[in-house]
């Protein structure tokens, strides 16, 4: 039994998996992917503000230990002109950083599994099973040691393709 469920374990699943669990949550985390892994489609910027989370939950040494270089001044080349700055720092932190997704999910995935959170890569959600009570338990066809369905509530994404939330016909949360 586990008292959250969350489908996608890269930047907004894992760090939500970190914080429940290091709250003394039981959690499983999700992914169909497997860790390290890239995403392309990402231009991979992580502003001050998110910098300074990963300070706050004790991972931005690692980020900066994976070599990736830590940038606190911008240039955007408009051509006809550039505009040049630093942002100001969040929570006393000054750097941003652009690590590839590699780099940066699998920190993330493990900070989430130290702090307890149970991770089952490869393991693609394809649908929603209710149990007793009516909240929903994914279920996968490959998955393996699935347990049987309960009365757990599930975390799922915001985006409007969640799978989940297409499954559920549930509006799309304001914040996940
Ligand atoms: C071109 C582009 C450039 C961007 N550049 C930036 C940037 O510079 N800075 C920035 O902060 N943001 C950027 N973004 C936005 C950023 O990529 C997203 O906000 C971020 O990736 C969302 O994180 P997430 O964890 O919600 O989802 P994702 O990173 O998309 O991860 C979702 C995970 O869920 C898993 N998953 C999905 N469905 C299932 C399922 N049914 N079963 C099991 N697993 C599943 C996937 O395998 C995946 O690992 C960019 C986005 C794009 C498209």
């Amino acid at each position: 039994m586990y008292d959250a469920i969350i489908v996608g374990a890269r930047c907004a699943g894992s760090p939500t998996a970190l914080l429940l669990a290091r709250r003394g949550y039981k959690v499983l985390l999700l992914d169909r992917a497997t860790f390290p892994s890239d995403m392309p489609l990402s231009t991979h910027y992580v502003h001050q503000t998110g910098t300074a989370r990963l300070k706050r939950w004790g991972l931005l040494d690692k980020l900066a230990a994976s070599n990736c270089p830590p940038i606190t001044r911008n240039y955007f080349d408009y051509g006809a002109f550039t505009l040049t700055g630093s942002p100001p720092p969040a929570e006393g932190v000054q750097e941003a950083y652009a690590p590839r997704r590699k780099a940066l999910d699998p920190i993330l995935v493990e900070a989430a599994a130290a702090a307890g959170a149970e991770l089952r890569q490869g393991f693609s959600v394809q649908e929603l099973v209710c149990g007793p009570v009516p909240s929903p338990w994914p279920r996968s066809p490959r998955a393996r040691g699935c347990r049987r369905p309960g009365p757990c509530p599930s975390v799922n994404g915001p985006g409007p393709r969640s799978r989940a939330i297409q499954i559920t016909g549930r509006p799309v949360p304001a914040t996940a």
